[in-house]
């Protein structure tokens, strides 16, 4: 029985071409503030991996937070980048649902799918807090010329057919983020929801609290096309946070009553305050935003209820895994939700991305979200 396991494990074991040298091209972080083309030896496939050349990159701003706030420490020659999309070039021994040439989409939170956290739920997590997340984290990310994925089988998803690359690169964070927000904040049937900031991730809030059911979706921006783009997906009010206090603005709007529901995208530990004055009792807020400054985030104890107003908080990383990937593109792929709004500037050829995430720094204006394409 080993022996014919052998067997099948050696012939499913592709490797890459060899002659093509052991080091790999990668855009890198080399400390804070500061970034470069770097070489590095290429990453080697373990049983359970799998290797990925790049057909479409996107930088994040989660890049950005890494690089020039030292969201994960000082880090030196750390490959940036875990958006994409690319082409396998080698499994392990033991992957069985992945072969070179598949087109997959490569999600930013690769878990260890065996681990506790995951039996838990909260994948997210394995590891230790965050610890799902890897690319550019706790290994190298994507920007390079081969990228490795851990647990090959429960992190990679096949690209259907209809999607282009580029479209699937927004299903490694934009989509599944920006949807985690409405699951955290619980949208249900009906409810009246304010998502705070329309960047890429808080427009798929949008998306994700129409898609769960909300009746009113009042959407927090300012940008023009960021602006237009929320109605599109299902914003029914915007409010600029340049004309007063959120809560003020929710409140009138709401002839006193608030929101169901809140899911903050963009703001600072000062945005919750906000949040849980605009919130009715029983209310919810799910954060996915990233917190790089102030050591609290401010809960008002009036309109918290004193304590007892049952207005729930909730933060989180997105999921990742394979299931999920699928079923976010299945959502694409059945025409419920459309990433490809997001999608403003493009760049051809691996040396752009440089340029691409100097864009995602400076956010011009009529940014919303880059992409690259490599191949
Ligand atoms: P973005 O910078 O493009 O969008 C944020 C938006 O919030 C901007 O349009 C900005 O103008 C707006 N904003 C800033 N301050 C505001 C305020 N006080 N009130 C209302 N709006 C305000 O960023 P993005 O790419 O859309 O990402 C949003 C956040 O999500 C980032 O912090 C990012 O790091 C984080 N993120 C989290 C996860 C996760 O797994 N939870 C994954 C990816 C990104
Ligand atoms: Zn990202």
């Amino acid at each position: 029985m080993s022996l014919i396991l052998g067997l099948v494990f050696r012939i499913t074991h592709y490797k890459i071409e060899s002659g093509e040298g052991t080091s790999m091209k990668a855009f890198a972080m080399l400390g804070i503030g500061k970034t470069g083309w770097i070489e590095k030896d290429r990453p080697a496939c373990g049983p359970l991996d799998a290797i990925v050349r790049p057909i479409v990159l996107a930088p994040c701003t989660s890049d950005v937070h890494t690089v020039w706030e030292g969201a994960v420490g000082d880090r030196h020659n750390l490959i940036l980048g875990h958006e994409g999309v690319g082409e396998v070039v080698e499994v392990g021994d033991y992957v069985k649902d992945f072969k070179p040439g598949d087109r997959v989409i490569l999600s930013a939170i690769t878990p260890d799918w065996n681990s506790l956290e995951a039996q838990a739920g909260f994948a997210m997590h394995s590891g230790g807090m965050l610890a799902g997340w890897k690319f550019s984290n706790i290994k190298d990310g994507v920007f390079a010329e081969f990228i490795h994925v851990n647990d090959a089988d429960g992190n990679l998803a096949l690209l259907p057919e209809g999607i282009e690359p580029e479209v699937g690169a927004m299903l490694s964070d934009m989509v599944p983020t920006g949807l985690h927000g409405s699951e955290l904040a619980g949208v249900q049937f009906g409810d009246t929801v304010c998502v705070i900031g329309i960047g890429p991730v808080g427009l798929m809030g949008v998306r994700g609290a129409v898609l769960r059911g909300a009746s009113h979706i009042y959407a927090v921006g300012t940008r023009p096309n960021c602006v237009a783009i929320a109605k599109e997906y299902g914003a029914t009010d915007i409010i600029s946070y340049k004309d007063g206090p959120l809560d003020k603005q929710i409140l009138d709007k709401t002839k006193g009553k608030g929101v169901d529901r809140v899911i903050i995208a963009g703001g600072t530990v000062d945005t919750f305050a906000e949040a849980i004055r605009m919130l009715k009792p029983g209310g919810s807020i799910g954060n996915i935003n990233y917190l790089g400054e102030g050591d609290f985030i401010k809960i008002p104890r009036a309109d918290w209820g004193v304590g007892m107003g049952h207005k729930t908080i909730t933060g989180g990383l997105m999921p990742g895994g394979r299931l999920r990937s699928e079923k976010l593109a299945a959502l694409v792929v059945a025409g419920r939700i459309d990433p490809a709004k997001l999608i403003t500037h493009r760049f051809e050829g691996f040396d752009q991305l440089e340029k691409a995430l100097m864009l995602m720094k400076d956010k011009p204006k009529d940014l919303i979200k880059p992409v690259v394409k490599i191949t």
